[in-house]
């Protein structure tokens, strides 16, 4: 493993801070065509490219303020989408900051008491302060870099790096702009909870999955396939949950650290590295989850502990877990649910009489699950069944692997009650299972080895994502 990022670091960010704008800008191609972003609406994306995990976070943390670190202020640079605002978004920072255009030019330099904000006509922005008094309009995207120490600020988080701004047909998009290394440390805790000392082998783990999973987005950017030309991933669990400095915690940044610039690769290749919250028992190929011909590094693995009846991620609160449905609300959830997994007839799904699982994949999560209905059969695959059963919240069911009892009375279904295990789509890590195991004393590379068989853990290749 390499030794510890010194303090040096820092000085080599500021040094590498013009070639990072200059990297940043060569990514962006300033298109507006496509559908595009509000407020409320997620933020758009290309169907991905490489199969997309759920990282469901194993624990929520407390959001006040973390110590401050310094910038790690290495890797390539990594291009966050946090937000739409609608017309207007604010920009604020810790301390002093610069706004610069599209070409590097200086558009504002701040000062004390003042507050300003980008405005948004068409594919352009300007930026205009209190008193109404504003910059030129301009194409492109403009960067809000922060002085010295300070950090920028974006829907009351802190961020390292610098903001993006960028005109889309519908609202200003926001864009973190920032190395690599330090957005892992955004990441990592959002990701894995908030981890003791006896778990660090787990933190470590995901911060080499991150690293790596982050590394693929990047080189579909860089291979013209990514996921928008404004940005390379977005800040929540469509991707990785991000949440800027303000989520930084001790020990995860000590994992970024201690890992740096580690990924797993394949015959000298970064591959991609998912991973979910519970296996359950299991994890599952690729193939059995995804459409894909399966990747050789995801696929099955057991997380039963040797010589035991129980499992490393037994300790998960979702390890074994129950969902209930009445006749009613399985009824509205594939109601509301079913059209977007499979083709419905306009006049709607009709009411469900029964629930039946068909077919199993080799790790035993449902492969296929047969919806029975008063206007007909509908065949739904078993990790589409998740979207379909949802919560009357919304809620994705935990996991595919589960069985089904119905209660009748006459045709009519009165209940269903779901038993499971496990929480996320069981592909590549299982985050609770590598809690479980750095608790046994299993280190980062017995980890990784593990639930990505034939990877080795190694350097990002530095030529790898120069422009
Ligand atoms: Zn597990």
């Amino acid at each position: 493993m390499r030794s510890r990022i010194t303090g040096s670091a820092v000085a080599r960010y500021a040094i590498a801070l013009p070639l990072f704008v200059a990297a940043v800008f060569g990514g962006v191609s300033g298109c507006f065509s496509r559908p595009l972003p509000t407020e409320s609406i997620p933020i758009p994306i290309k169907p991905n490219p490489t199969p997309a995990p759920v990282p469901d976070t194993v624990e929520a943390i407390p959001t006040d303020a973390a110590p401050p670190g310094p910038s790690i202020g290495v890797g390539p640079p990594v291009r966050v989408a946090l937000r739409v605002a609608r017309d207007t978004a604010a920009l604020r920072a810790t301390g002093p900051w610069r706004l610069l255009d599209a070409r590097g030019g200086v558009l504002v330099r701040s000062r004390a008491n003042e507050r300003w904000h980008i405005e948004r006509r068409a594919a352009r922005t300007r930026a205009v302060r209190d008193d109404g008094a504003a910059t030129p309009w301009t194409n492109g995207t403009v960067l809000q870099f922060p002085d010295d120490a300070g950090t920028v600020q974006s829907a009351g988080k802190n961020y390292r790096g610098a903001l993006g701004f960028v005109a889309t047909d519908t609202g200003i998009l926001v864009v973190n702009h920032l190395p690599l290394e330090d957005y892992l440390r955004g990441v990592v805790p959002l990701e894995i909870g908030e981890r003791g000392p006896g778990e660090r082998a787990a933190v470590e783990a995901q911060a080499v999955a991150a690293r790596s999973f982050t590394v693929i987005r990047l080189l579909n950017s860089k291979a013209g396939v990514g996921r928008s030309p404004d940005f390379d991933l977005i800040s929540s669990v469509g991707d990785q949950v991000y949440g800027g400095q303000s989520a930084e915690r001790p020990v995860a940044d000590e994992a970024v650290r201690v890992t740096a610039g580690l990924v797993l690769m394949t015959a000298g290749k970064v591959v991609n590295a998912p991973f979910f919250s519970a296996c359950g028992g299991e994890t599952a190929a690729a193939e059995e989850v995804w459409r894909t011909d399966g990747e050789a590094h995801l696929r099955r693995v057991s997380d039963k502990i040797p010589g035991t009846d129980r499992h490393y991620c037994d300790i998960a609160p979702r390890f074994a877990w129950t969902r209930s449905f009445s006749g009613a609300e399985l009824d509205a959830a594939v109601r509301k649910y079913l059209a977007s997994v499979v083709e419905v007839g306009r006049s709607g799904p009709g009411q469900v009489t029964d629930l039946h699982i068909e077919r199993r994949t080799p790790s035993g999560r449902v492969g296929q699950l047969i919806v029975r209905t008063s206007r007909g059969s509908y065949i739904v695959r078993g990790n589409d069944a998740r979207s379909v059963l949802r919560s009357p919240s919304g809620e994705l069911l935990n996991s595919s692997y589960f069985s089904v009892s119905v209660e009748r009375s006459g045709d009519k279904l009165m209940r269903a009650v779901l038993r499971g295990n496990g929480y996320g789509n069981g592909v590549g890590m299982c985050q609770w299972g590598a809690i479980g195991r750095a608790r046994a004393g299993q280190d980062l590379r017995s980890i990784l080895r593990t639930y990505y068989p034939g990877t080795t853990l190694a350097q990002l290749p530095p030529s790898l994502l120069t422009p």
